[in-house]
């Protein structure tokens, strides 16, 4: 099969053919229609995964495709099926998977970061029985290929971790794939939406699904970062993991600041909900200063490399809550996928471009740079 490989982390992405993925007796092999790229694949690749990840390597993990052969021990699934799967493959057998949180499992394996991922004609996952999701009739690949990470983590941390309900206000701090994704979820669930980012296109489609306010922290960044403003977003998660207590760190948090202080003013009084769902010093910072007394701060974007400081002062004197959001399990997909199916959720509108698999590597390289959802379609022309 052909998959994009990489031989050293941060090295080239090169299309290459390999051995199709074994299937192993709970597992599954699944003939890969359609694949995100996402800010994960770009962490993987850059080695914040080097734990967990072993060379050479294949990225790629919110996937949508068709059931090419399953394990011997697989009950409830056969070849030809239309499945997706959460980004957290769960072991189905450990004390979270016993209480239904499969999404924090103990024993977790993730394609494209614990072993070789979607970017490619073949992917294999753990455990088919626990974590298979199948795809409504109606779903394009396209489509579906966003549910399994950004969109279905948007899901939870908006509805069932940040508990969002109608008329409240909600912030969204960085209008990447699960940015516009929380915008999206929080608009349909009738809240009202400031949207914050350094990119106008990211912000423009923001608008466009459902935010109800925008703040372009791209001055600020600059300021901060002094770069242009797509270098800003990298920029600030590389100083934030290293910056506590010395002057960059001093820098970021003015910057978050002056965003808490916008939302602050657009809400009038803060944000009852407010999401990182980038993942940095600055956004992790400005996410909790925009909140209102007893607001919730839901952390959604990874934290690669280090510790992240958190506002704590503000946090005990707002009685503030501080939530974790780790993807969704495969149980509790149906919800979204109902109100996918009304129309109440439309997760197409997310996907603003499709490549194939020679394309894929320069996306990776380049993520950020083209707003909304990027799709790779591995068998395109083939
Ligand atoms: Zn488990
Ligand atoms: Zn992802």
């Amino acid at each position: 099969m052909r998959a994009v490989l990489f031989d050293r982390f941060g090295g080239p992405l090169d299309v290459r053919e390999v051995p199709v993925p074994a299937v192993s007796p709970r597992g599954a092999v699944i003939r890969v229609e359609a694949t995100g790229l996402c800010r994960s694949d770009w962490h993987g690749w850059q080695g914040h995964d080097a734990d967990i990840t072993r060379l050479p390597h294949v990225p790629g993990h919110e996937l949508a495709g068709v059931l090419e052969a399953v394990g011997a021990e697989v009950r409830d699934w056969r070849p030809g099926d239309r499945v997706t799967v959460p980004f957290v493959a769960a072991c189905g057998s450990c004390t979270a998977c016993a209480t239904g949180d499969q999404q924090v499992c103990e024993r977790q394996t993730q394609p494209g970061f614990t072993h070789w991922g979607s970017f490619a004609e073949y992917v294999a996952v753990e455990n088919a029985d626990v974590n298979l999701v199948a795809l409504p009739p109606g779903m394009s690949f396209t489509t579906a290929a966003s549910l399994g990470c950004r969109f279905a983590t948007a899901f939870r941390a908006v509805a069932q971790v940040g508990e969002v309900r109608p008329g409240e206000w909600v912030a969204v701090h960085g209008c990447g794939g699960v940015g516009l994704s929380a915008v999206m979820i929080a608009a349909a669930a009738g809240a009202r939406v400031v949207a914050v980012d350094v990119n106008a296109g990211a912000l423009r489609l923001a608008e466009q699904l459902g935010a109800t306010n925008v703040i372009n922290n791209a001055a600020a960044g600059d300021a901060a970062a002094g770069n242009t403003a797509r270098d800003t977003v990298a920029g600030d998660s590389t100083v934030g993991n290293t910056a506590a207590g010395n002057t960059a760190g001093d820098t970021v948090a003015g910057n978050a600041g002056g965003v808490a202080a916008q939302v602050i003013e657009l809400t009038g009084g803060g944000a009852h909900v407010s999401i990182d769902a980038l993942g940095s010093a600055p956004t992790c910072a400005a996410s909790v200063l925009g909140l209102r007394r007893r607001g919730r701060h839901v952390q959604v974007g990874l934290l690669p490399g280090g510790r992240t400081p958190v506002p704590m002062d503000r946090v005990i004197a707002y009685e503030l809550r501080v939530l974790g959001s780790h993807g969704m399990a495969a149980h509790a997909y149906p919800p979204m996928l109902e109100l996918i199916g009304s129309g109440a959720l439309r997760p197409d509108r997310l996907v603003t471009r499709t490549i194939g698999l020679e394309e894929a590597g320069r996306a990776l390289a380049e993520i950020g740079s083209v707003p909304g959802v990027t799709v790779i379609v591995p068998r395109a022309g083939l």
